[in-house]
Formats: structure tokens, C-alpha cells, sequence
């Protein structure tokens, strides 16, 4: 086996969700490592990490595609080992978003096992936020994971892909507490990147086949990126992702978090590129979304103070409810960690006295009834 660069970042490109596509771009993304068997080794329990953030079909674009999850299942598997799939999904029920996202239908295909996450067991660690952290103890069952995401804009982070996809491993409502406990962006990254550190995936790889611009993570638009892209560094890995679809990386609150950090990826010259070159694949009209696109942003990566950051950053818009398309289901009420969306009549009423501005109400609105606002 090749000594593994831990900066190399593999572009490949993939136009369609057709299997055979997938598969040659797969197979051109491993190429760097010898292939996957070469890389992951055999008779192994390998648990495949999509994104599964809510119950949502393949073309609302929010979850990670399931063609791409079905021939990673079956590469995995043709390499000698046992397939899981698990992820803990935000709001809904883990078996409802596998069946409406089609990871149902890939798991029956394939004989790969469903793993659903429940109970957390605290691990240690020496984290930047963290001295230990919940993980889901599902992932005791297996010896190494695969990070499966997808690249969409987020309102908190301003990207989610390879680091934030981790998270999920926190099972349930945990997630939701540690946003109340690390309200700003700045120290939620650094949660994000301990959860990374815990559950150190051998192998990141990101859906940018169909992305997610605009309002992401849940109710963006679709965008033809037309990638694939893996690299053992998720942080090397998103931040030629956030290049690619035109963010700095102090627009993206993890990379700006790896880079204060001066972790290893986290500097886009060390980073060697192989397949498609990033000049040839940047996609220039990418809308990065109301939270952390424009002035704002820009302004963030002027200063290089700390403190004048955070109070810039503390100027975060605030979410704001569109009363003409709420159907009133109370999934923002539900969702908000600190409790600020009370109601009035059917129609929540955010209260931005106790609002940390965390943006879950907009992440689990299904109606994209919630939109941010700047004062
Ligand atoms: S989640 Fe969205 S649709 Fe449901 S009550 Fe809240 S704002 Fe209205
Ligand atoms: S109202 Fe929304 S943004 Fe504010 S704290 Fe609650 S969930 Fe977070």
C-alpha cells in the first residue's frame, strides 16, 4: 500500500447518480491509495456515515445520494467486509428517513445492516471543547468508518460537508444541547471538530454530484456541481470543497476554526489535488446562502483580532417566521434548544431575547417557513 498523503484530496468528475458513473468516479477517487481494498483492508465491520439529516427524498438533495451510498456498500463489500449503515437524523425517526431518502431500498438491495443510533456512550478525549464526548455506542460494533457527505450550504456553519457530517455520530437530542451550551459558531466548530477527532473516519468522501445552494441545510436549491471528491482529511477534503463552490475559508466556521487551530489540512497550498484541477472545476455563481455570504463574511476575515471578531460574529441574523406558508406543525418549537419559539395561536413567535440565533428551527422547518434576517 502507498504511504497515505493525508493532504491529498481526489476531484473526480460525475454527472449523473447512474451506477456505473459513480463507480468509475469512486474507483478514480480510491485510485491515490491502491483502491479501496488496499485501503480499508478486509473482514472488517465498516460502517458507511451518510448525511441523513431528515426524511427527505433524493431530490430535495439534502441527504446524501443513495446511488452513491449503494456502490460504496457494494465496493466495500466486494473488498471482503461488512457492511452498516447509521446515522442519527436530527428530527425524524431514523427508519422513516431511510425509507423516504432510499437508503431502504440500498440496504435491502445489498444485505447491508441498518444501525440505528440510540443510547451515547461518553468517550474521553482532549478536544478543543470537549473532555469527552457522547458518541452513538453503535459505533462500537465497528472497526473503522466511512464518512459518506453531502456539500450544502448551512446557515450556521456557512458549509456543511466531511467535518460536520460527524456529528451525527452525537445520537439525538444531545445535538440540540450542545447548540445551546456553544451558541456561537466559532466554538460549535470546535465541538464539530472533537467529534471529528473521536470518531476519525479512515476515509471522507463528499456528494457534490447535485449540491445544495441557498438557504441550506434543508431547503436550499439543488445545484449541478457535477463532483465526487475523497480524501483521508475531512478537513483538507472540505476546504477544496468550500473552494470549489466559492467560499474562503473564513466564511466556513470549521475551516475558520482548523485554520486558527493551524491543523494539519488546514492550509490550502499543502494540499496536493489529483483528478480534475480545482481551477477547472470552480463553479462561480454558487449562491452561498443568507447567513454567511457578502459583507458580512468578508468583514470577518479583515480583522485579525479574536475579540473583534466575536463581536462581529455576534451580529448574526436572527430567523424570522413567513406566516403565509407555516402550517403550524411546531417542528421549530420542538427543535429550539433554548426554548425562544413559543406560539401564538397556531403560528410560532420567536422570542430573540432567549434566541442564540443556532438556526434549528430553520434546519427541521420541512415548509422553509423560517427565513434569516439581519437587523
Ligand atoms: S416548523 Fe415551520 S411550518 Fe412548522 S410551525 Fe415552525 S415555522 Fe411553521
Ligand atoms: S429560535 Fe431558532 S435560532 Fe433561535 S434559538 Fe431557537 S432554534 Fe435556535
Amino acid at each position: 500500500m502507498p504511504a497515505l498523503n493525508k493532504e491529498t484530496v481526489t476531484i473526480a468528475r460525475c454527472n449523473r447518480y447512474d451506477p456505473w458513473e459513480v463507480r468509475a468516479a469512486l474507483e478514480q477517487v480510491f485510485s491515490p491509495y491502491g483502491g479501496i481494498t488496499t485501503l480499508i483492508g478486509s473482514d472488517k465491520r465498516v460502517l458507511l456515515k451518510p448525511n441523513l439529516l431528515a426524511a427527505a427524498s433524493p431530490f430535495e438533495t439534502v441527504t446524501t445520494h443513495p446511488a452513491i451510498v449503494k456502490v460504496m456498500v457494494e465496493m466495500v463489500q466486494e473488498a471482503g467486509n461488512r457492511v452498516y449503515i447509521g446515522d442519527s437524523p436530527g428530527y425524524d425517526a431514523q427508519e422513516k428517513a431511510h425509507r423516504i431518502s432510499g437508503l431502504e431500498e440500498v440496504i435491502k438491495a445489498t444485505g447491508a445492516e441498518a444501525l440505528y443510533f440510540s443510547d451515547p456512550v461518553y468517550k474521553k478525549i482532549e478536544g478543543f471543547r470537549l473532555w469527552e464526548i457522547p458518541l452513538a455506542s453503535e459505533l462500537n460494533q465497528v472497526d473503522l468508518v466511512i464518512n459518506l457527505a453531502k456539500l450544502k450550504t448551512h446557515s450556521l456553519t456557512g458549509m456543511t460537508a466531511a467535518v460536520k457530517n460527524i456529528y451525527g455520530c452525537v445520537p439525538g437530542t444531545i445535538k440540540a444541547r450542545f447548540h445551546f451550551e456553544y451558541p456561537l459558531p466559532k466554538d460549535f466548530s470546535r465541538l464539530l471538530l472533537d467529534a471529528y477527532f473521536a470518531v476519525s473516519p479512515v476515509f471522507s468522501l463528499i456528494d457534490a454530484v447535485v449540491a445544495m445552494e441557498g438557504a441550506g441545510p434543508r431547503k436550499g436549491r439543488p445545484r449541478q456541481v457535477g463532483l465526487l471528491m475523497g480524501a483521508p482529511c475531512a478537513i483538507a477534503l472540505d476546504l477544496v470543497a468550500a473552494a470549489v463552490i466559492g467560499f474562503s475559508p473564513e466564511q466556513v466556521s470549521t475551516l475558520a476554526a482548523a485554520k486558527e487551530l493551524k491543523l494539519k489540512g488546514s492550509n490550502l497550498n499543502s494540499i496536493a489535488i489529483r483528478g480534475v484541477s480545482l481551477e477547472d472545476c470552480r463553479v462561480k455563481d454558487f449562491d452561498r446562502g443568507p447567513a454567511s455570504s457578502g459583507r458580512f463574511s468578508r468583514m470577518l476575515a479583515l480583522f485579525p483580532f479574536a475579540r473583534i471578531k466575536d463581536l462581529i460574529a455576534a451580529r448574526r441574523p436572527y430567523p424570522r417566521i413567513k406566516t403565509e406558508i407555516c402550517s403550524g406543525c411546531r417542528a421549530c418549537n420542538e427543535a429550539c434548544p433554548a426554548q425562544a419559539i413559543g406560539f401564538k395561536g397556531s403560528i410560532p413567535d420567536i422570542d430573540e431575547k432567549n434566541c442564540i440565533r443556532c438556526y434549528c428551527c430553520q434546519e427541521f422547518c420541512s415548509q422553509g417557513a423560517i427565513e434569516l434576517v439581519r437587523r
